[in-house]
């Protein structure tokens, strides 16, 4: 199975129901995507998170990819390589799309090799749903009441853990988590994400407001670098009566940073995405450097269903975070299942990926196991190129 050709997609989608965070608007969900297409007519596919350098910088990989024979390459051995010439983004699509195409090469899913070198491979994993942002056409009314249906929403189909978006002032906070708390009862998980809108004095203000309610993690309390406001914040959390446990780093990339936030001690979980910070090899890499800090990896998953079958097969094969860490449900792996209409996760690729009684399956086809559906990939694609060719 050797690659023949190197091609790139950027894929858009503009929401018809906008969203929007504590921080403002969720802007279109835009991807870049990578296939490696090989002498046999198969595909491997990989997501990078999209930027206007991502098609043009494909072009440094072009030469270390292009005739790999991938019965016999594995991934992890091209990181030295590519990681210095590509930028993070779209190393982490490549990488991806490699892994694709090694499990398709031996017949074993990415789950199954990755594995090997864990001892866990998972038929499933445990989902959190990823929703209760608020619609922009909400009144703040509209938005307290709709929360709440929502997340019984979620409860009636089986979850055992969701998220609520918090940043829109502390006593609508306080309001909106009170009410989804008494909604879902005692015993699923509610984590808080504030998608770093507020300030570390106003992040310990609101963890304090809402200590009565049982959350099972606060995200991104302040800036995504911000390591002293990290660190106030989670001492601060974990001194009140009911200590709450800090957790972010979707925003970041380089290793070097995740390594500086787990030196300045400031999260209890670590949240790096597949399409950013450097593809199956980058996470598995930070998965070691996180859990040998004594900290939980929870992946970010926000983007399209590529990246969501990546996050599964990794998360069906990674270690147990260590234990005692905090977070319900935290110590065995936890998907973050993105619940917002998002064509290019839901639409994309089949099989379709759905969630069971708090658990979503993993795909169990060789590689990552999935087949992209080229007629909605032509539908959201806005530019598309062949990087380089045999
Ligand atoms: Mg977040």
């Amino acid at each position: 199975m050797i690659v023949t050709a190197v091609r790139a997609y950027r894929v858009r989608v503009q929401p018809t129901d906008p969203i929007r965070t504590g921080r403002g608007p969720v802007p279109a969900r835009a991807d870049l995507l990578v296939e490696l297409v090989t002498d046999d007519g198969r595909s491997g596919w990989g997501n990078g998170s999209d930027s206007e350098t991502g098609i043009a910088a494909l072009a440094a990989a072009a030469p270390h990819v292009l005739g790999l024979d991938l019965h016999r390459t594995d991934p992890q051995s091209l990181w030295p390589t590519l990681s210095k010439r590509l930028p993070i983004g779209p190393l982490s699509a490549v990488d991806t799309a490699l892994w694709d195409l090694h499990g398709q090469a031996l017949g074993q899913s990415v789950a199954s090799l990755l594995g090997t070198e864990s001892g866990h491979v998972r038929p499933q994993v445990r989902a959190y749903a990823t929703g209760l942002f608020r619609r922009e056409r909400w009144t703040a009314a509209e938005h307290a009441r709709e929360l709440v249906i929502e997340a019984e929403g979620y409860a009636a189909a089986g979850y055992t853990a969701m998220k609520l978006k918090t940043g829109f002032g502390l006593d609508a906070d306080t309001r909106h988590t009170a009410a989804i708390r008494r909604a879902i009862g005692p015993d699923i998980a509610l984590y808080v994400d504030s998608n770093a809108a507020y300030t570390p004095p106003q992040s310990i203000a609101l963890g304090e407001a809402i200590a009565d309610y049982d959350v099972g993690w606060m995200e991104e309390p302040t800036g995504p670098t911000d390591w002293a406001g990290y660190h106030q914040v989670r001492a601060a959390l974990q001194g009140i009566s009911a200590p709450i446990p800090v957790a972010g780093g979707e925003q970041l990339g380089a290793a070097a940073d995740f390594a500086a936030g787990c030196d300045a001690a400031a999260w209890d979980v670590v949240q790096p995405d597949v399409v950013s910070a450097g593809g199956i090899t980058g996470m598995w890499r930070l998965g070691e450097l996180i859990r040998g800090k004594g900290m939980a990896l929870v992946p970010h998953c926000f983007h399209t269903g590529i990246a969501l079958a990546a996050t599964l097969h990794l998360l069906s094969a990674q270690p147990l975070n260590p234990p005692g860490c905090g977070p319900p449900f935290a110590y065995e792996p936890l998907l973050e299942y993105d619940r917002t209409d998002h064509p290019t996760r839901q639409e994309l690729m089949r099989p379709l990926i759905s969630q069971h009684d708090g658990f979503v399956p993993v795909p169990a086809a060789p590689g990552l196991g999935i087949t992209v559906q080229r007629d909605v990939l032509d539908r959201y694609t806005t530019t598309s190129e062949t990087i380089a060719a045999l």
